[in-house]
């Protein structure tokens, strides 16, 4: 193998996702981009709102503005700014050395995860989870451990009593959640902080929790609860990707609790662990979003295409929870195989993910980061593709 060993199944996954992206670009040449709806990507399509594109002109045209190195953990004023941002939020007296500006939230949980288990330890994640988790857990050399959720996503303390164990370091949620929709209630959220104090008492080690938040200002009529007022050994992250629809420009944060055990020093070590693999945070953004803490793009769009999508689908006879946040649809398969279903929907010129891929097999996932004109125009090839695998059944 001219590649590392340990590399061959990492890679042979990855592929699997260049090649459904490949697969959509030939898809658009070959029938026309309007004929094709692509619904496999979290690629926010909602333009930033346009004080990003003011603060970026403006800091360009200013001959003051840094382009060269700064502290790897950020500029201290961005890192103070996200500080003074997250006290007025949750109440916690946070201080900028507890803040690290980080390459998207991608980066943050490379950090974080780096910064916190051993190779060997486990990391115990809700499934159905974000793919890009696996990745970041063979980084840190720990394993990524699944829990299985309720039957509507919500959490499962029983399960996650069971699953916790002495070699669990860290255990990472996802609220907004991709790719379910999903947004944990207060009262689970508690329970869970009350289940993750117990068990660190019970095994002599100080369990952590990840809050992976990428999608916080994307939540519908419901409130996103902040991990900081229920469990004070967590660290959020998150990133400007979705919530200024900046994907691309790979800015983002962690912020450890105050009161967490060993505080400065985890910060500290993200610090370095950022340094190690990326330096720091692109310097030009992370100086943009400073400046714009507590912004975020027009989520009215996004609501009604929930809405359009949501009425289409139930319409057509599938099945699925209306999702509380973000921008994904997570409906059950018709038929058991959700690779095969995708592949009735591929057919359709329709685009999506099979939930296996995300450890939620017998279900698809949707992207509605997508025109209005995609979700109107694809609506009877997802009853074609329905009436299709009820033929199969
Ligand atoms: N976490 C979740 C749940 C995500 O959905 C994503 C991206 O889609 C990320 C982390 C990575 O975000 P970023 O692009 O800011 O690194």
């Amino acid at each position: 193998m001219p590649i590392a060993d340990k590399m061959v199944g990492i890679v042979e996954s990855a592929s699997m996702i260049r090649k459904m992206f490949e697969e959509g670009i030939r898809m658009r040449e070959a029938f026309g981009a309007d004929n094709v709806f692509d619904f496999s990507l979290g690629n926010p399509d909602v333009p930033p709102p346009p004080v990003v594109k003011e603060t970026v002109l403006g800091l360009i045209n200013d001959a003051a503005t840094s382009h060269g190195y700064m502290p790897n953990a950020g500029y201290p004023w961005v890192r103070q700014a996200v500080a003074d941002y997250l006290n007025t939020q949750c109440g916690v007296e946070m201080t900028a050395d507890l803040v690290v500006m980080s390459v998207g939230a991608a980066g943050a949980l490379n950090d974080t995860l780096r910064a916190l288990v051993n190779p060997g330890e486990e990391i115990l994640v809700p499934a159905p989870y974000f793919v890009g988790y696996n990745q970041y857990a063979f980084i840190s050399g720990a394993g990524l451990k699944t829990v299985a959720t309720k039957p509507d996503f919500h959490l499962d303390l029983g399960a996650i009593d069971e699953a916790v164990n002495k070699n669990t370091r860290v255990m990472l949620i996802n609220s907004p959640n991709n790719p379910t929709g999903i947004v944990y209630t207060k009262q689970e959220l508690d329970e869970l902080g009350l289940l993750l104090e117990k068990k660190s008492k019970a095994f002599g080690r100080r369990i952590y929790l990840i809050s992976d938040e990428p999608y916080r200002k994307i939540a519908y009529d419901v409130e996103v609860p902040w991990m900081f007022g229920v469990y004070d050994h967590t660290i959020v992250l998150t990133s400007y990707s979705k919530e200024l629809s900046l994907a691309g420009e790979r800015v983002g944060y962690l912020a450890v609790h105050p009161a967490a055990e060993d505080a400065e020093l985890i910060a500290a070590a993200a610090g370095v662990a950022n340094t190690m693999m990326f330096v720091n945070a692109p310097a030009l953004f992370q100086q943009v979003v400073g400046k714009l803490q507590g912004v975020s793009v027009d989520i009215a769009i996004y609501r009604k295409r929930r809405d359009m999508i949501c009425d289409g689908l139930a319409a057509a006879g599938y099945d699925f929870n209306l999702p509380d946040g973000a921008f994904y649809l997570f409906p059950k398969s018709p038929i058991e195989n959700d690779v095969e279903f995708a592949g009735l929907l591929k057919r359709e010129n329709i685009l999506v993910v099979p939930g296996s891929g995300f450890g939620g097999p017998g279900h698809i996932r949707l992207s509605y980061a997508v025109p209005e004109q995609a979700i109107v125009n694809s609506m009877a090839g997802f009853k074609r593709a329905m009436e299709k695998a009820q033929k199969l059944k």
